[in-house]
């Protein structure tokens, strides 16, 4: 029988993925894991018989023993186990952890050879070459899962990588997208923590709202598709329908379309290279009617130019980017800086870095990353603090 993990169950990518496994008795679940939300864990653990559970936080361990005593379900805790837990056999694993956590144990899938369907955008970002040579060097399978990636790899089937002119990354814009820009200062967490189309996590939905979350895709493109950054365009389209389009070298546009609805690419990734029935929305386009595209608007998006100053620096700057994105949405979260600051913020970052020989070094294994993302995220923590203390007039 075939067995599958996933890693992140708790989340909102998560549950999708166990919504779909849900109507799939041919599959077993070995492996679930989460974070604080032990309840939840040991509920998604009963409800699809896991052979194990493991919280990332060792102080949850003790609640999710309890929540599952008597099962018969094994029960771990903390990072370390998370990682043990990839080791475990399967033959397919979800990496829905969120943040740079998700990066160890995805490592630790691929050097056992598995298919590994990459929600996690930070994996990626901050570790492309090294995660695609693990995969490669261990005879694993990497499966996109965000929505547009996961569009373009269909637009793909049977091309040649070699004829495709551009990739059309499509946005919605977010949850501020119509803010007049001089009031965007003022967008509190619940401001931008609501999306007009898609159903995601808080800090996936700011980073939509900030357009954090598309930079983090063009690099996420650059590096699976292996792609030049003047390749990868984005629009705005309001609807979020056409996920992403690919252009041919012979004139040709091939579009992706369906509802915003994860279980469409976590279906496909886990039915690949079949396609099978999904339980998502059909698109009636009579009554969608129109289809909105524009160019997005670099003084609303400045990360899209921070993805950019990225690509073309490449070394530890993907790591950097992404240990600043974080640290700065904790910053906004946290009330600590403004939705403005966030940029900013990164921006310094990156430059700081950038000026450092000591952080310029192309990292070479994952713990190199995870310094660089260690060192990243203190300089990042020190930027916010100075534009804090701007703000509030504080010395
Ligand atoms: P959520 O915040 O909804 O869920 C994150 C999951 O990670 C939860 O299971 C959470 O556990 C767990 N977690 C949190 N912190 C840690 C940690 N330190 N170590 C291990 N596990 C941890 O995130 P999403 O599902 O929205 O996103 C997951 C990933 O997928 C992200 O990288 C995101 O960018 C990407 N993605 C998300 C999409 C979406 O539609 N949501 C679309 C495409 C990509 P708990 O909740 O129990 O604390």
């Amino acid at each position: 029988m075939r067995r599958v993990s996933v890693f992140g169950a708790t989340g909102s990518v998560g549950e999708s993925t166990l919504d779909l496994l849900a109507q799939r008795p041919d599959i077993k679940v070995a492996v679930l894991t989460g974070g604080r939300n032990v309840a939840r864990l040991a509920e998604q653990a009963r409800a699809h018989g896991a052979d194990l559970a493991v919280t990332a936080f060792e102080e949850c361990y003790r609640d999710l023993k309890a929540a599952l005593a008597g099962s018969g379900i094994e029960v771990a805790g903390g990072p370390g186990a998370v990682v043990e837990a990839a080791y475990r056999p399967a033959d397919w694993v979800m990496s829905a952890i969120v943040g740079a956590a998700g990066l160890a144990p995805g490592f630790a899938a691929l050097s056992q050879g598995r298919t590994l369907a990459l929600a996690n955008k930070e994996s990626l970002v901050t570790a492309g070459p090294l995660l695609l040579a693990e995969a490669r060097a261990h005879g694993a399978t990497v499966l996109p899962v965000d929505s547009e990636h996961s569009a373009v790899f269909q637009a793909l089937v049977g091309e040649d990588i070699a004829a495709v002119e551009k990739v059309i990354l499509t946005a919605s814009g977010g949850g501020l997208r119509d803010w007049p820009l001089d009031k965007l200062a003022e967008a509190s967490v619940a401001d931008a923590a609501s999306h007009p189309n898609w159903s995601m996590g808080q800090r996936i939905t700011i980073d939509s709202a900030s357009m954090f979350n598309k930079a983090m895709e063009v690099i996420e493109a650059r590096e699976f598709f292996g792609l030049a950054p003047d390749q990868i365009e984005v629009l705005i389209h309001p609807q979020s329908l056409v996920h992403a389009l690919v252009g041919f070298n012979d004139g040709a546009l091939m579009a992706h379309l369906g509802a915003p609805d994860m279980r469409h690419p976590i279906g496909y990734a886990l039915n690949w290279p079949d396609r099978a029935h999904l339980p998502v929305s059909r698109l009636d386009l009579a009554k969608v009617a129109r289809l909105d595209f524009a160019a997005p608007d670099t003084r609303r998006y400045p990360a899209l130019e921070l993805a950019r100053q990225v690509m073309a620096a490449g070394g530890a700057s993907g790591a950097v980017f992404n240990a600043a994105k974080e640290t700065a949405l904790d910053q906004f979260i946290a009330g600590h800086i403004r939705f403005t600051d966030m940029a900013p913020v990164v921006a310094e970052t990156l430059d700081i870095c950038a000026a450092r020989t000591d952080m310029g070094r192309v990292p070479t294994t994952l713990a190199d990353v995870l310094e660089i993302d260690a060192e990243a995220r203190v300089l990042a923590g020190q930027a916010g603090l100075r534009r804090h203390r701007s703000h509030s007039g504080a010395a």
